[in-house]
């Protein structure tokens, strides 16, 4: 089956240090896949490199697809018609905008024909955010937010979504929350890759880890077997 997102030896490197080195990364339709890693790892740069977004000016080699499709040399707004959607870390909402506002400033781009979550999916999907249609977007929780961030990103029609670190700043019980949640859109129309510091909440949700280190992959597989590897362990939970 060919990937819907595949990665070919994609370096970057910004003023001439290499941040990150991944020879194969890809992703099926229905995977929800964590690329998890401490500060630092490289796991902005992988999810900002797919989508050819960046902050300062890195260096970008190797070759990207969707869905087979060669997008390295294309541009950011290129690449989300194909289907790709990024939510940065942090959300991206605009915080004077309500929650309606916000939704309604997000839609497909012109002469994209994906077809978009409708406003009543969304709606489905976070009753929430549904409750809290009139509230400006600075006075929701961090939890609320994060909701319409990825609400946001579904507006744009994605195959699939890139999640940067939802879980940061949040509080536990949110955490679990809002990464159920990621996990319960994941299905046939759309899959996931979801970067994480979080690796105890991350590995309840995902179908497959990327263990990134220091801008490359220290371990990957299906995370019923990287569960018990020693150096996830070792390296993030303190346990082995
Ligand atoms: P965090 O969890 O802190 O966001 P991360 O795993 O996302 O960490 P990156 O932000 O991708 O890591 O950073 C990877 C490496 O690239 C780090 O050494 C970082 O200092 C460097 N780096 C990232 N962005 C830039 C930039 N705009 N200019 C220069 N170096 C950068």
């Amino acid at each position: 089956m060919t990937p819907l997102l595949e990665a070919r030896n994609l370096r970057v490197a910004y003023a001439g240090h290499r941040a990150l080195e991944v020879p194969h990364l890809q992703l099926a339709p229905g995977e929800l896949v964590g690329v998890v890693g401490a500060n630092g790892a490289g796991k902005s740069t992988l999810v900002n490199a797919l989508l050819g977004w960046s902050r300062g000016h890195p260096r970008v080699d190797g070759q990207v697809f969707v869905r087979g499709e060669d997008v390295s040399g294309m541009a950011t707004h290129a690449r989300v018609a194909r289907g790709l959607s990024l939510v940065p870390e942090g959300g991206a909402v605009f915080m004077r905008l309500t929650v309606e506002e916000n939704l309604a400033a997000a839609g497909p781009l012109d002469g994209s024909d994906r077809p978009a979550h409708s406003l009543d999916e969304i709606y489905a999907l976070f009753p929430r955010l549904k409750e809290r249609l009139h509230h400006l977007a600075s006075a929701l929780s961090g939890g609320e937010r994060q909701m319409l961030a990825i609400a946001r990103a579904l507006r744009l029609g994605p195959s699939v979504l890139l999640l940067d670190e939802p879980s940061i700043g949040l509080a536990p019980k949110l955490v679990t929350e809002v990464l159920r949640q990621v996990r319960s859109l994941v299905g046939p129309k759309l899959s996931v890759l979801l970067v994480e510091q979080n690796l105890r909440a991350a590995i309840e949700v995902v179908d497959r880890l990327v263990l990134l280190e220091r801008g490359r992959i220290l371990a990957e597989g299906p995370v019923a077997a990287m569960r018990d590897d020693p150096r996830i362990l070792q390296a993030y939970l303190g346990e082995a």
